[in-house]
């Protein structure tokens, strides 16, 4: 009985290493297809200023429309995209796609405002992405003032040269850079007032009301980033009291399901001003 179930045990294992690399196989075959097939969206999420009450800047979301499974998150195919390399051409198309559609709402006269795009690791270090970033402005019309990329702690905290280099060549080219998910990765404050940066993003994870530290450390990333000239602004903002809180300690601007969920690029402009 014994020797039987070790068997089976053993043939399921094996088969369930070819299912998942199976799963895999399909999921890339599946990615690029959908690349090809225009089945990439993108939602954008509006960023609210404290001080004017203005939605001064959108970040685009990436969304995979899936023919049979309807929408998937980023979280979901990001990784893998990364792993194959995949990420540089669907980062492509999110950075031109972001940047048409909001030369098109200041076609349509809306009051210009930013729209932010998250960069995978490997974007960032392509050595041609300042050059990139200029084709994409070139060729959409979009001025570098309201473009703004998202890169995280891991990514740019690095002596290397090149990175110096790449957040120096964006900043003279009129681009903002901002770091996303501030505070769970591992800044240094040498970095930090070394590098070009315009805006540090709070970490949704801090404003967790239940841990009375969560606070404590809001305002110091908050006062901090006044104090090094860079703007501030706190992800995932839910309830009023989150709001109030930022609100009261001077934080620039605010994103979170409290004001808007990330929605399809038809149904934004209601928050626009002319
Ligand atoms: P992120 O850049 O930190 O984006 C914020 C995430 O928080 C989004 O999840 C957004 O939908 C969600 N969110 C916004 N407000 C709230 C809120 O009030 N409460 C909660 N619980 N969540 C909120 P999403 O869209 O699933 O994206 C997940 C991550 O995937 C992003 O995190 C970003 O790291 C990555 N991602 C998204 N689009 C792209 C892209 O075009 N390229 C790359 N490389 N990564 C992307
Ligand atoms: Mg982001
Ligand atoms: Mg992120
Ligand atoms: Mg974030």
């Amino acid at each position: 009985v014994i020797k039987e179930k070790h068997r089976n045990n053993y043939n399921l294992f094996d088969s369930s290493i070819s299912e998942n690399f199976r799963m895999r196989l399909t999921l890339e075959t599946e990615l690029r297809k959908a690349l090809r097939e225009g089945q990439f969206e993108l939602h954008y999420q509006p960023q609210k200023s404290f001080s004017t009450g203005k939605v001064v800047g959108l970040e685009a979301l990436l969304r995979w429309n899936h023919p049979q499974k309807g929408y998937i998150s980023p979280s979901e195919f990001i990784p893998l995209a990364e792993k194959t390399g995949l990420i540089i051409e669907i980062g492509d198309w999110v950075l031109h796609e972001a940047c048409k559609q909001n030369k098109a709402w200041q076609n349509q006269g809306y009051d210009p405002i930013t729209v932010s795009v998250n960069l995978s690791a490997k974007q960032f270090h392509q050595r041609s992405l300042v050059d990139k970033v200029k084709d994409i402005l070139n060729d959409t019309g979009l001025s570098p003032y309201y473009l703004e990329l998202e890169i995280t702690e891991s990514m740019a905290m690095s002596n290397e040269n090149y990175i110096l280099k790449t957040l120096k060549d964006l900043r003279d080219l009129g681009v903002l850079v901002s770091i996303d998910d501030f505070g769970t990765g591992y800044s240094s404050f040498k970095y930090l007032s070394l590098f070009p940066i315009t805006k540090l993003k709070i970490d949704k994870m801090f404003l967790n009301n239940e841990q009375q530290e969560n606070k404590a450390i809001v305002k110091s990333i908050i006062h901090m980033s006044h104090s090094l000239n860079m703007k501030v602004i706190a992800e995932g903002v839910e309830t009023m009291e989150q709001f109030a809180f930022l609100s009261q300690e001077r934080c620039d601007e605010m994103q979170g399901f409290y004001f808007s969920k990330p929605l399809p690029a038809t149904q934004l402009t209601k928050f626009f001003t002319v």
